[in-house]
């Protein structure tokens, strides 16, 4: 499983660096061409042109291990009726 660990780009335009924290924080670079969000949930990137033409990605990721263990069956103690 793919973790975002860092949403972030960098505008071709005017420089800056611009990084989504959490999945609410819209955030745009200073000459409004491109914006993340997402947070750590998703990517999602606005931008003008093109994602070539208008940033360079920064986002990184980190590989997740995932177990798979089976799941207690929370009904398994039925009541008795009398
Ligand atoms: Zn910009």
């Amino acid at each position: 499983m793919r973790k975002i660990i860092r949403n972030a780009i960098q505008c071709k335009h005017c420089g800056d660096t611009i990084e989504s924290v959490n999945v609410h924080d819209y955030v745009t670079c200073g000459c409004g061409v491109c914006s993340v969000d997402g947070g750590h949930d998703y990517l999602r990137r606005s931008y003008k042109t093109s994602p070539e033409a208008d940033y360079i990605d920064l986002s990184e990721y980190a590989d997740i291990a995932t177990c798979t263990y089976g799941e207690f069956d929370k009904d398994n103690l039925k009541l008795k009726k009398g």
